[in-house]
C-alpha cells in the first residue's frame, strides 16, 4: 500500500520541482511592480527586493553565505551621472546548497535596475521620476535564479557539485556587485567550477532564439551541449566577457555561460513591464539550462579557456 502510494506521488513530486511559468510570473510581477519603483540601488525598494530573494533562499533551505546572513553589503558608486548621493548602500544576496562536494557551481542574476531613472543609463528621453520596472532586465533573471534554487534544493538528488546562488546588486552601475563578490569572496575562488548568468531572459523571440554566451570559455562546453534538446530555439556564442556579471567571472578566468533573449525597444526604458514577459518560453529556457548544468556535472571541474 505504502509503495503504491509513493509511486503515485513520485511523478507529481518531481514535476513540482521543475521550472514553472506560473511561479516565474509571480516572481516577476512582484519584483517589477510599480510598488518596487524600479529597484534602484540605494532605494528602500531595492532593499525590499533583496529581502524577497533572501526569504526565498531561506525557504529553499539554502545556507546563508553572505557576511551578514544571506547579505553581503557593500557601497556602490554612481559614476555615469553627477548626483549628490553618488555613494549608495548595496548588497549581494548569497545562498549556498552544500552537497559536501569539492567544487561549486555559481548561478547568478542581478536584481537591481534603474529605479526612477536618476542613476544614468536610461534610454528614455525624459527619464527622471519615471518608474523603470525592469521586468525583463532583470526580474526575469532573478525569477530564473529562484527557480534554479528551488529545483536543485528540492529535487532530492545530492549532486556531485555544490551550488552558490547569487543575486547581485548594483549591476546597472557597472557590475559592482559581482566584482565586489570576486574581490571579497565568501568561498575560495579556486573552488568555483563555472558561473551561469541570467540577464534578460523574459523576451524570447522565436526568430532569434535564446543566446547562450561563453561557449568558448572552456573546451568542455561542446561536450556539455552535445545532444541537448529543447522546445525553444537556442544558439551559442563563444564570447564570455560581455553583457552582464558573467564578464566579472570571465575576467577571473572562470568558465561562464550567459543566457539572454536579446534586446528590444523597451530596453532600459520605463516600458520594460511584466505583461510583456513570455513566461512559458522562460520556463523552457530554464529547463534547457538545467539540462546543461546536469550534463556539466557529469564532467570534472572545468578548465578555463580565454576567448580570442
Ligand atoms: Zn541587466
Amino acid at each position: 500500500m505504502k509503495s503504491v502510494f509513493l509511486l503515485l506521488l513520485l511523478p507529481t513530486f518531481l514535476f513540482a520541482q521543475t521550472p514553472s511559468a506560473k511561479r516565474i510570473t509571480r516572481h516577476i510581477n512582484k519584483l517589477a511592480s510599480d510598488k518596487m519603483k524600479g529597484r534602484g540601488t540605494g532605494s528602500p525598494e531595492n532593499v525590499k527586493a533583496a529581502g524577497y530573494i533572501a526569504a526565498y533562499f531561506r525557504k529553499a533551505n539554502l545556507t546563508p553565505l553572505g557576511t551578514n546572513g544571506f547579505y553581503q553589503p557593500f557601497t556602490a558608486k554612481v559614476r555615469r551621472v553627477v548626483v549628490p548621493d553618488s555613494l549608495r548602500e548595496a548588497t549581494n544576496v548569497l545562498g549556498y546548497l552544500d552537497n559536501g562536494a569539492p567544487f561549486t557551481i555559481v548561478i547568478g542574476a542581478h536584481y537591481d535596475h534603474l529605479g526612477l531613472g536618476k542613476q544614468g543609463s536610461s534610454l528614455d528621453s525624459l527619464p527622471q521620476g519615471k518608474i523603470h520596472n525592469g521586468a525583463d532586465d532583470n526580474a526575469s533573471g532573478v525569477a530564473g535564479l529562484l527557480e534554479m534554487a528551488h529545483y536543485f534544493s528540492k529535487n532530492a538528488v545530492k549532486e556531485p557539485y555544490n551550488f552558490l546562488f547569487i543575486a547581485f546588486g548594483a549591476e546597472e552601475l557597472g557590475l559592482q556587485g559581482s566584482r565586489y563578490f570576486l574581490n571579497n569572496p565568501t568561498i575560495p575562488i579556486a573552488k568555483l567550477n563555472f558561473m551561469v548568468c541570467m540577464d534578460m531572459i523574459g523576451r524570447y523571440n522565436p526568430d532569434r532564439g535564446v543566446g547562450i554566451g561563453g561557449f568558448g570559455t572552456s573546451d568542455t562546453w561542446p561536450t556539455v551541449f552535445k545532444g541537448v534538446k529543447s522546445s525553444i530555439k537556442f544558439f551559442t556564442d563563444r564570447a564570455g566577457n560581455g553583457g552582464s556579471d558573467n564578464a566579472a567571472f570571465y575576467a577571473r578566468q572562470i568558465p561562464v555561460l550567459f543566457f539572454h533573449t536579446g534586446g528590444h525597444p523597451d530596453y532600459h526604458k520605463p516600458t520594460d513591464d511584466p505583461e510583456k514577459i513570455d513566461a512559458t518560453a522562460e520556463e523552457a529556457i530554464l529547463k534547457l539550462e538545467i539540462q546543461l548544468i546536469e550534463n556539466a556535472m557529469q564532467q570534472p571541474k572545468m578548465v578555463f579557456t580565454p576567448v580570442k
